[in-house]
């Protein structure tokens, strides 16, 4: 068994693997076999140290992640893995903050805020607090608040720190903030690491049966950690004066992969581990099993460019490979056909399927031109765009549905429904109970329960609260009844008519809706029929477990696992693409002010941070990679003209191959360009007949036309949405 467990890792792998006792860091750069020694570590201490799986933690970066190592290790040593916490930092907190929820004054059933339910909150106190929105945005109060949260700064600390009127602004709104969501019984996605590192500082015993319970803790892609996070592994590992021998920890990591600087991730974290953790040992791990030798090469040569960082030798033994290919594209349309070409010429020299491929990019709305050329050539694919589905304002109400009903102190969630659909409820009648809720000092959802004392309704409003109250109720009585949440959906979804408004609407955009509802219901049955009651003991899957496995998911839980048909192509950031590999990757979009971000380009540190995911990006390739860029490329209906990526020039020129050629823009003259004027280039002609596709309502087939230039205009049929006469200078139609 031990040979079997280190037979196929190399001296300084096996070494990590083996190691006993004091603390473990292992630094390596891409593609060396990290989270191969973390996964090996598992299985090794399950069968060769006699370590339960009940006393191991291990966190990862994503969920998806977490449950790709939970499989591998149950391959090894069988399904009592099953048990095991493998999860990233959100999910293991979650479960010690259920479990301990009353010390810190929370419900164990509290309700996690999501970042759009945070904004509302914030808006509402800004409104409160008189604060002018346009200097302080409700987006920039939450991140400030975010940014003291991540260094473990409570709002206490943040006022009597505050040095200038933007500091007392910010620590004003704080505390409110967490009087708020302490009164709907609810956290952020920064408290439940916050909440737990507190709770383990504050309560010695808690700290203890955690000491007794993880023995084990292993984390992967340490440099992105923290300063809270950083705490809450210190916390949990322990020091001994509780007279528990501190936890063996591991970590492993790359700095020269650290792209979460602005969650505040600090690569001190993994620089001084060493200082933090006595008798540390340090495994450093150089050959690399992932890339050819040109990929390599290519990513090593752009990453060296940083100053200030560890020099590393990382080579491989995969051969030279195909060269690094550099296109140049005319604009982001070629740029996308060029990549389709080329998934075409691989796939029918029968080298590579459909999930072979990644298309990487800087930022998520960089997809959308690709995504269209996808559509038009039938090539399969899927954006991890993350929470795209759960952005959709129909999603959000079904769920603030589901959410009133789990935790009816969740404020926020039951207003927003108040009147969604409308029912007669307006800002007044909301106000009224709103100020008799303060007045009781009880929620709004206590105050609902109580509308025949609130004097200051008109009685029409009064009416439609109750029938309201009457209908949130029985929802709730279903959920403590033990109804599962797709039947609770559904019942929420037809009793408040929401539903009925959506289906007798003749906006093409609400049969849309329905389509979504009616998959969010696909949602809550799969996740039933995941978590069935097995027995008489057992509960199955309440509300409550499916809106927390909801607010959970992360941008690469939608990594597609479909091996049929030789699956589809992977569309998706730079950042959600950490940790990943795939033997065809595109990084798209190489031009300086789009990949660097345009927004790095004057800073020194953030052009480090920008070709740390240059090397990220350009680290998942296995066997090929392709650089793209476009010469020119549109935003908001303005073609730029962007040079090429620096991070380009960075890489030598005997790695690469260069292909495609720079577009000859309109309207050259002397030295510079002239930016063609919006006229010129935007305006296109079409004629009747022309085949054309819409951001919005898809294909459709051209009428009729009028006009021309500025006010060209035509009535176009597209079949779901029904025939639109639309201007076509704003148009975002594409001639097929
Ligand atoms: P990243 O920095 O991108 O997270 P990593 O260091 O975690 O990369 P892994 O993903 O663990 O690297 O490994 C990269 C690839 O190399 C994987 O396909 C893994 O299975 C393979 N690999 C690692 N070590 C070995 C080994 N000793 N023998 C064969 N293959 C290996
Ligand atoms: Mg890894």
């Amino acid at each position: 068994m031990t040979a079997d467990l280190l037979e196929d890792l190399n001296e300084p792998q096996r070494r990590a693997v083996a190691h006993a006792g004091t603390p473990l860091l292992v630094v390596a750069g891409a593609g060396s076999g990290k989270t191969r020694v973390l996964t090996r570590r598992i299985a090794y201490l399950l069968g060769q140290r006699n370590v339960s799986p009940g006393e191991i933690l291990a966190i990862t970066f994503t969920n998806k992640a977490a449950g790709e190592m939970k499989e591998r290790v149950a391959d090894m040593v069988g399904p009592r893995a099953r048990v095991m916490w493998v999860s990233t930092f959100h999910s293991a907190c979650v479960r010690i903050l259920r479990t301990e929820a009353h010390r810190l004054g929370l419900k164990s059933n509290f309700t996690i805020y999501d970042t759009q339910d945070s904004v509302r909150l914030m808006t509402l106190i800004a409104k409160d607090h008189n604060i002018d929105i346009k200097t302080y945005s409700a987006k920039y109060l939450l991140s400030s608040v975010s940014n003291l949260k991540n260094e473990l700064i409570d709002h206490e600390t943040a006022v009597s720190r505050a040095n200038t009127p933007q500091e007392e602004i910010v620590a004003e709104v704080y505390g409110e903030y967490q009087r708020r969501l302490m009164r709907a019984s609810a956290v952020d996605f920064d408290d439940i690491i916050g909440h737990t590192v507190a709770l383990l500082q504050a309560f010695p015993d808690v700290a203890e049966y955690y000491h007794r319970k993880f023995r084990h803790v292993l984390v992967d892609e340490y440099q992105d950690t923290n300063h809270a996070q950083y705490m809450l592994v210190r916390q949990l590992v322990g020091d001994g004066s509780d007279g528990v021998e501190p936890a063996e920890l591991c970590v492993v990591g790359d700095s020269d992969q650290s792209i979460y600087a602005f969650r505040g991730a600090n690569i001190r974290n993994i620089v001084e581990f060493e200082r933090d953790y006595k008798n540390a040992t340090t495994v450093v791990l150089e050959q690399n099993y992932r890339s050819t030798q040109n990929i390599l090469s290519s990513a090593n040569a752009v990453i060296e460019k940083n100053v200030n960082r560890p020099k590393k030798r990382l080579w491989t033994a995969e051969g030279e490979g195909a060269k690094v290919t550099i296109y140049t594209a005319a604009d982001e349309h070629h740029e996308a056909d060029y990549i389709v070409r080329t998934i075409d010429e691989l796939i029918d020299n029968n080298e590579y399927a459909f999930k072979d491929f990644a298309i990487i990019y800087r930022t998520n709305n960089q997809s959308r031109s690709i995504e269209e050329v996808f559509i038009r050539k039938g090539i399969p694919y899927k954006v991890v765009g993350g929470t795209r589905f759960y952005e959709r304002k129909e999603i959000r109400d079904a769920l603030a549905y589901l959410r009133a009903v789990a935790n009816p102190a969740d404020d926020v969630s039951v207003r927003r429904i108040l009147n969604v659909p409308r029912r007669g409820i307006g800002d007044k009648a909301e106000e009224a109970v709103e100020m008799f809720a303060r007045r009781e000092r009880i929620t709004f959802s206590e105050a609902l329960n109580r509308v025949p004392e609130i004097h200051a309704l008109a009685t029409r409003s009064a009416t439609a609260l109750t029938e309201f109250n009457t209908m949130i109720n029985h929802l709730r009585t279903m959920d403590d009844s033990g109804a599962g949440p797709s039947e609770i959906l559904m019942k929420a979804m037809e009793t408040s008519g929401y539903l009925k408004e959506l289906t007798a609407s003749r906006d093409p955009q609400d049969e849309v809706r329905v389509e979504n509802i009616a998959e969010l219901e696909n949602v809550t049955r799969e996740f039933e029929e995941q978590f069935p009651a097995e027995n008489e003991d057992e509960r199955a899957a309440t509300l409550s477990d499916f809106l927390e496995r909801v607010s959970l998911v992360a941008d690469s839980d939608e990594i597609p696992t479909d091996d049929a048909h030789g699956g589809v192509v992977t569309l998706m950031t730079l950042h959600t693409a950490k940790g990943l590999e795939f033997p065809v990757v595109f990084v798209t979009g190489m031009e300086d002010g789009v990949f660097p971000h345009q927004r790095a380009l004057g800073s020194a540190t953030e052009l480090e941070e920008e070709r740390r995911l240059a090397y990220v990006g350009m680290t998942r390739a296995m066997q090929r990679l392709y650089l793209t860029r476009a010469s020119a490329r549109s935003t908001w209906g303005q073609p730029n003209y962007n040079p090429e990526s620096r991070f380009l020039a960075e890489i030598p020129e005997d790695f690469v191959e260069r292909l495609g050629e720079e577009a000859k823009p309109l309207g050259l003259s002397g030295g510079g360009f002239d930016r063609p004027r919006k006229r010129d280039v935007q305006v296109m002609v079409l004629n009747v007949g022309d085949r054309v596709l819409h951001d919005k309502f898809g294909m459709g087939t051209v009428v009729s036309t009028a006009g021309h230039n500025d006010s060209a205009e035509a009535t176009i049929d597209f079949k779901s949405a029904g025939q639109k006469r639309l201007l076509l200078r704003y148009a975002p139609v594409e001639k097929l």
